[in-house]
């Protein structure tokens, strides 16, 4: 048995036979043609392309319907490549003046393209390098009749791969492939994000070893609750998993029961349960898990995967349709938070020494109409169609949060005299994630409708611990006494002023922490979905004030262990 570990990127386990999916090391035979031969092969090239743009086509359509518009982007990025004024001549002359046959001369111009994208800095640049790989691998498997990864799959499989394309991702038959791995990639990266939304299990980032351990068509275990997985287990480890994957499809089946039940305690005190969610492919599953709306749609991820900003009018569709399939729930869209480990390549923003204390969020948007109203255009409209709220990312101070607000005012005023309908009495509330914020929280709070506690990012300016260092990441909790007085802070600070204070950080859907934010006061929990029905179900098991108890005990801990050995015991 062979155990390796990487990064849990999505939940669930899975019992199943390895799949290999290695780098296609095709082999193009016969290299060079004579100059009778050029007709021929200009033509299988250019059949191969039709191929290539109908099965494009059919993916992005299937991608679509079945992930949404914006998952189904990228195969739009791929057929533009397809018709790139500059890549088919490019492959056409590879053909005619270096006499390589088809496959040879796609191949050549296509590890140019990768071999200069690849060397560039920037991330996204290096993304694209991937895709051009990916669409002249299709182009020459079709021109040597080569099958592609879903032709090879049987049942029960895992996936192992170097790492995924976002069209691999997509083509995977979920009835079918039971998870996958990959040597590459971090909880952000597209085929995490994809696995999220496909509903099986994933574990990334495992490194080369995967790929040095890994075989075809073995055994193997994988654990996406914990990122451990298991080559040929032995005896006792397959049977522990068996157990333990009839007890988690037993505990999702159980908590069902929790879905259209209102969240609320034994004592019947109402929270809200709510999702987050970047983009729309997220809200079937939000509501599929008994979300009661949306508290963080964390607005920036429309404006990545592309190259220019979105239009006014292409969010409002989003905005629109969130808050139309969200009916009467409250879906709280926040305003673009690019910056810190969100880069948008094409705004072009100089690096930083230090991006998470740099110029982001607010900052940005407040310097850049350009950027900020017609998002703020398009919230207001889409406000029309549903119990839309705007939230503002990364205030720290009165003046960040009256600027915001005067600019929102202003386009009120815009959209007023335009003759366009929304709602004048749309709720506006900010994150508390610095801590300066919670410091202030008393002046803050007279200017907003509601707070949102960003535990992820409060964390990380509380502590000093960077949150996408993985050295430091066990300082990255909220189990911190200090981190804990700063919700309370901000809780009580909320109260006092009348408004109500929701969580959206990673620590609301945190089991352990559940009584000491019901007991605290916290009104509304946003989470991711997979999170939602175990909260709701934690919730029902304690009473309001037995909670309240607990709350200064917790608050009196003085160390990190303390509060976790605490917690644990308080569990039901
Ligand atoms: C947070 O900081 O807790 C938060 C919810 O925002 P993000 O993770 O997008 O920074
Ligand atoms: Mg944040």
């Amino acid at each position: 048995m062979i155990l390796i570990e990487g990064i849990a990127a999505s939940p669930g386990i899975a019992i199943g036979k390895t799949l290999l999916k290695k780098e296609e090391n095709i082999e193009i035979n016969k290299e060079n043609i004579t100059e009778n031969e050029i007709e021929n092969e200009l033509e299988k090239l250019h059949s191969a392309l039709d191929d290539a743009k109908e099965s494009l086509e059919e993916l992005r359509q299937d991608t679509a319907e079945k992930l949404g518009d914006e998952k189904a982007e990228i195969f739009a990025a791929h057929l533009m490549i397809l018709d790139d004024p500059e890549v088919i001549p490019a492959f056409e002359n590879k053909i005619k003046d270096d006499k390589l046959n088809a496959a040879a001369a796609v191949k050549s111009v296509v590890d140019q393209y990768a071999a200069m994208f690849a060397a560039m800095d920037d991330e996204y640049l290096r993304e694209r390098g991937s895709d051009i790989k990916d669409v002249g691998m299709r182009v020459i498997k079709n021109l040597l009749g080569v099958n592609t990864i879903s032709d090879q799959i049987e049942d029960n499989v895992v996936i192992i791969a170097e790492d995924l394309t976002p069209s691999d991702t997509a083509q995977l038959d979920t009835d079918k492939v039971l998870a996958f791995l990959t040597k590459e990639g971090s909880r952000t990266s597209h085929s995490a994000i994809m696995a999220r939304s496909l509903g099986i299990p994933a574990v990334v980032g495992l490194g080369t070893e995967l790929l040095e351990k890994a075989e075809n068509g073995i055994e193997i275990i994988v654990d996406g609750n914990s990122g451990k997985i298991y080559f040929e287990p032995d005896q006792t480890t397959l049977d522990d998993y068996k157990v333990k994957l009839a007890d988690y499809e037993a505990e999702l089946e159980r908590l069902l029961s929790y879905k259209d039940q209102k969240a609320a305690s034994k004592d019947g005190y109402e929270v809200e349960v709510v999702g987050n969610m970047g983009n729309l492919a997220d809200v079937d599953p939000i509501l599929e898990n008994g979300g009661e709306g949306v508290g963080l749609f964390r607005s920036e991820f429309l404006y990545m995967d592309r190259d220019q900003l979105p239009t006014e009018e292409e969010q409002f569709e989003v905005y629109k349709e969130v808050a139309e399939k969200m009916g009467e729930r409250p879906v709280v869209i926040r305003t673009l938070d690019v910056g810190g480990d969100k880069d948008i390549p094409y705004l072009d923003f100089p690096a930083e020494m230090n991006p998470f204390l740099g110029y982001r969020a607010i900052r940005v948007c407040l310097e850049r109409d350009d950027i900020f109203k017609p998002q703020l255009r398009a919230l207001l409209r889409a406000s029309n169609y549903g119990n839309l709220k705007i939230m503002f990312p990364m205030i720290s101070s009165v003046r960040e949060l009256l600027a915001a607000k005067s600019k929102l005012a202003e386009v009120k005023t815009e959209l007023e005299k335009e003759g366009h309908k929304f709602n004048q009495n749309i709720e506006v509330g900010m994150m508390i994630e610095i801590p300066a914020a919670v410091m202030i929280a008393d002046h803050l709070a007279k200017e907003v409708d509601f707070f949102s506690i960003g535990t992820n990012d409060l964390i990380q300016y509380t502590v000093a611990v960077d949150r996408t260092n993985e050295k430091i990441a066990k300082m990255h909790t909220p189990y911190h006494p200090a981190v804990l007085r700063l919700i309370k802070q901000t809780i009580s600070a909320a109260h006092e002023a009348g408004i109500w204070v929701g969580m959206c950080g990673e620590a609301a859907g945190d089991e352990l922490l559940l009584p000491f934010l019901l007991g605290a006061g916290l009104d509304e929990f946003s989470m991711s979905a997979v999170s939602i029905l175990k909260i709701k179900e934690i919730l029902s098991q304690w009473e309001k004030s037995e909670a309240e108890s607990e709350v200064a005990e917790i608050l009196a801990l003085s160390t990190v262990a303390e509060v976790k050995d605490y917690l644990t015991k308080l569990k039901k």
